[in-house]
């Protein structure tokens, strides 16, 4: 292993945008769309074994359960439910080297371990990511008025606050990162918030009002921390040219005073998109979570795009891992071992000291993010 290799393995890695571990066993099929972000299984009786995540899985974490390197998908499949879903994240989990879980709790959490239930299974710390969207949603279901909606979410975003390190928003599945960048009056918030909860009846509580969401954006702006924004890849909801973050550009102008920081995740395919935000913009940070994963081999052409145009000071580390410890193991080692694999041919070529690329390595797996969410000093 060379020099770089080792350096990067031994990062306590901060995980700034992840989700927990499913609680109980599952079923295969609950097994192969966890391992996607379609609502629909494989067509034509296809096994997500056989895709990039699928064949990454096999490659990777198979010897870790101790089968072989590139077993069957059948095989796998069996010796992973012989061990069963605590045993596996155990043995995933614990050789992820990742030291602080940033979780977000807004996503299926009955299904899924609590934050403080993560840290009992792996050992690293864990933060609090709130998704703003589903505050709003509870605000609902614990009873509001059209008149009263915007104090009720202001309360409740800020007693969920006290807890947390940061916001999330769904903005970009929920209407598109197109939206106006204007706040909206009391009084479009009051007309929008009455059309919403007339239209409610006896469905789910999903807000996806343009005017709404814009409200709970700014209420979130005025808190001064970090927001985090879903961009680019996910599952069906999202409409893929709305999600491109060089849509929101004027949103990003007009709070770069603000004291917000602009957390632009995933980002797939529109990495370069976000390398060029992030480099233009003091409060714009990107990461490259979660597609690591589902490009699986081809994964070294994303962190070739991560560091190819933003301040390495902007560069974060995420699994975007949500259920299956397979997601949180190969997303943190093929982080490792491609920023590993980058700065040693940098080196190389004589583009970087080796103690720079060190250096590099640790602000981009650990210390930008501690910064990010003012968990450390500058
Ligand atoms: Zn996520």
């Amino acid at each position: 292993m060379s020099y770089l290799h080792e350096v990067s393995a031994q990062v306590s890695l901060v995980d700034h945008h992840c989700h927990g571990l499913m609680r109980d066993d599952l079923t295969r099929p609950e097994f192969e769309l966890l391992a996607s972000e379609s609502d629909w299984p494989e067509p034509h009786n296809h096994t997500i074994f056989d895709s990039p995540v699928g064949t990454i899985i096999r490659a990777e974490c198979a010897p870790l359960l101790g089968l072989p390197r590139h077993s069957s998908a059948d095989d796998y499949w069996s010796r992973r439910a012989e061990l069963g879903q605590a045993e596996v994240s155990r043995i995933l989990m614990t050789q992820t080297g990742i030291g602080r879980l940033m979780i977000d709790t807004g996503f299926r959490s009955p299904t899924i371990l609590s934050p403080d239930q993560m840290t009992e299974l792996t050992g690293a710390a864990n933060d609090e990511i709130v998704r703003i969207e589903q505050v709003a949603e509870q605000v609902v279901i614990d009873g509001t008025t059209a008149a009263t909606f915007a104090d009720d979410f202001r309360t409740a975003l800020a007693v969920r606050a006290e807890r947390a390190i940061g916001f999330k928003t769904i903005i970009a599945y929920r209407y598109g990162l197109d939206f106006d960048p204007d706040r909206p009056s009391d009084a479009e918030v009051v007309a929008a918030a009455g059309e919403w909860l007339s239209n409610i009846g006896e469905g789910r509580v999903r807000i996806a009002h343009p005017v709404l969401l814009r409200h709970l954006l700014w209420t979130a702006v005025d808190f001064a921390m970090p927001i985090q924004f879903h961009v680019g890849y996910g599952d069906s909801d999202i409409t893929m040219p709305r999600c491109d973050p060089t849509q929101m550009t004027e949103f990003l102008r007009r709070t770069v005073d603000s004291g917000i920081e602009v957390m632009l995740l995933h980002c797939y395919p529109f990495i370069r998109e976000a390398g060029f935000l992030a480099q233009v913009y003091p409060h714009v940070w990107l990461d490259n979570g979660a597609a690591l994963n589902y490009t699986g081999p081809s994964y070294m052409s994303l962190m070739r795009q991560l560091v190819e145009m933003a301040p390495f000071s902007k560069v974060m580390f995420s699994s975007d891992a949500f259920g299956l410890p397979e997601l949180y193991y190969n997303g943190s080692l093929l982080w490792r071992r491609g920023l590993a694999t980058i700065f040693t041919e940098w080196v190389d070529n004589d583009y970087v000291s080796q103690d720079d690329a060190a250096r590099y390595l640790d602000m981009m797996g650990r210390t930008n993010a501690l910064r990010a969410y003012r968990l450390m000093e500058d």
